[in-house]
């Protein structure tokens, strides 16, 4: 049997060996920048990652809220060995592995807010794609095929591929792409207090409002027009860690039951645990009918996602046409479901959800005591292990930087050059760009190696301020 590190020796480090090598030369390997090289990677071992440089980084955004128990974990890495040994690859037009079906059964044990069954992919844009799919045949299984129209949110993100893009917002990675997408969706306003709440609006009118806005929105398309409403549950990269008003997405699933629209999920960064819960909707008054996962469920050990969908969605088409006409050659991939299974055994045997949850309340209170009273510190929200941390030139104002100066790239880059990795993020304010940057560990980094990215982040954001502010 397999000895499991606790989460003290995890976090020590193992440095790469003497034959590794020292450095890398750029070579023909596309990263998103042409000219820009990222630092290389030799070995990473808890929370550290060790670069070909000699310099050791302490990842705490986790790629991008990807890993969830560290890197390195012994039982995660002999899953994959027996996997790759039993069987690497089967074609699920006619095979199935217990890795998969295994996968599927714990995710969805006690059928979490109702949810039936999982469908496996390989990448989150995927999921969403998938996603908007099985909407789309469910109404047209009910003989609701005029149904084409999907309605997602200002300030969200939801993959880079055509359709996942067009329910995305960020502004940026649409520019070259205008006219090359999935035409039928419109967007509304986000639950996002900090830059949508009006002075003097209570928690109460400002739900109301959202809620009146998304039900005036399924009207003005033709509420028997739209397919359904997609939003992340906790918003992640683009607007960075925002969590909804209470009875946001209550209000929000009481209007789309009224016009038989379907409520879409897409807990890809904010759930597996990340916000503390299992799922983070779990957090909320609502049950959606299809949720979409991805990072923290095969916790960066294996490309893989999933969606869920609950008995509502199931029972249609299996008493319809019987099957989902869609998939993918790499769909349900055994060594991706057993790297995933693992890694969710090792949540559930490590108690690292709740791990999450007491260590996000530690880093919430040394993000409030250490950094709130920074002038460019703007907003620090969050749940979970998974915060925000939003720059403004002015506090009373909240207006932001000016976005040529890219303060939340500087604070990363700054950190990064200290030793520890942040991830930056953008929403658009005012049709401008705002600054922010998120902080998302591993769920079984120390309360030492917290301490340290909290105070590795004061420092960077204030040799930024005395330069720009
Ligand atoms: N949805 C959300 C909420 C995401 O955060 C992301 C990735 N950042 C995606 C979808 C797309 O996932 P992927 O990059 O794996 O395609």
């Amino acid at each position: 049997m397999t000895s499991h590190p606790t989460g003290d020796e995890l976090s020590q480090p193992t440095p790469p060996t003497e034959e590794s090598p020292s450095s890398y030369i750029p070579g023909r390997l596309l990263h998103r920048s042409f000219t820009h090289h990222p630092a290389s990677v030799l070995s990473a071992k808890a929370s550290t990652l060790f670069l070909s440089d000699g310099r050791s980084i302490l990842d705490a955004c986790g790629g991008a809220a990807v890993a969830t128990i560290g890197h390195g974990h012994p039982s995660v890495l002999d899953a994959i060995s027996r996997q790759a040994q039993d069987v690497s690859y089967v074609h699920t037009q006619a095979f199935t592995t217990p890795a998969a079906e295994d996968l599927a059964n714990l995710l969805l044990e006690g059928q979490p807010g109702g949810l039936d069954m999982a469908f496996f992919v390989g990448s989150g844009s995927e999921a969403v794609e998938a996603a908007m799919k099985l909407a789309r045949q469910w109404h047209f299984e009910r003989g609701e095929t005029q149904r084409v129209h999907f309605v997602a949110r200002q300030q969200g993100y939801h993959g880079n591929t055509m359709a996942s893009m067009s329910l995305s917002s960020n502004v940026a990675r649409k520019i070259p792409y205008q006219g090359f997408s999935y035409p039928h969706v419109t967007h509304v306003s986000p639950p996002f207090a900090y830059r949508y709440q009006r002075d003097a609006e209570s928690e109460e009118d400002f739900t109301n409002r959202l809620v009146q806005e998304v039900e005036d929105e399924f009207l003005r398309i033709g509420t028997d027009k739209v397919i359904a409403f997609v939003g992340e549950t906790v918003i992640g990269a683009t607007a960075g860690c925002v969590t909804p008003p209470k009875g946001y997405w209550a209000g929000v699933q009481a209007v789309c039951q009224k016009y038989g629209i379907l409520l879409i999920l897409d807990e890809i960064m904010c759930g597996s645990g990340r916000c503390g819960a299992p799922f983070a909707f779990l957090q909320e008054d609502v049950q959606p009918d299809i949720v979409t996962v991805a990072k923290g469920l095969g916790g960066g050990y294996a490309p893989i996602a999933g969606v869920l969908m609950n008995r509502k969605v199931t029972d249609v088409i299996r008493n319809g046409s019987g099957a989902f006409v869609h998939g993918h050659t790499y769909q349900a991939h055994p060594l991706s479901c057993a790297t995933a299974l693992e890694v969710q055994k090792v949540i559930r045997r490590e108690n690292l959800i709740s791990q999450c949850a007491q260590m996000g309340k530690l880093l919430e209170e040394l993000l409030r005591r250490e950094i709130g009273g920074l002038k460019s510190v703007g907003d620090i929200r969050g749940r979970g292990l998974f915060w925000a941390v939003e720059f403004v030139q002015d506090k009373n104002t909240k207006a932001p930087f000016d976005p040529k100066i890219g303060f939340g790239v500087k604070v990363q880059q700054d950190a990064f050059e200290r030793g520890v990795a942040i991830y930056p993020g953008a929403g658009t304010i005012d049709g401008r760009r705002g600054d922010h940057v998120l902080l998302a560990p591993p769920f079984n980094i120390t309360r030492g190696e917290l301490e340290t990215v909290v105070e590795v982040l004061r420092e960077s954001i204030m040799s930024q301020e005395a330069l720009h502010g």
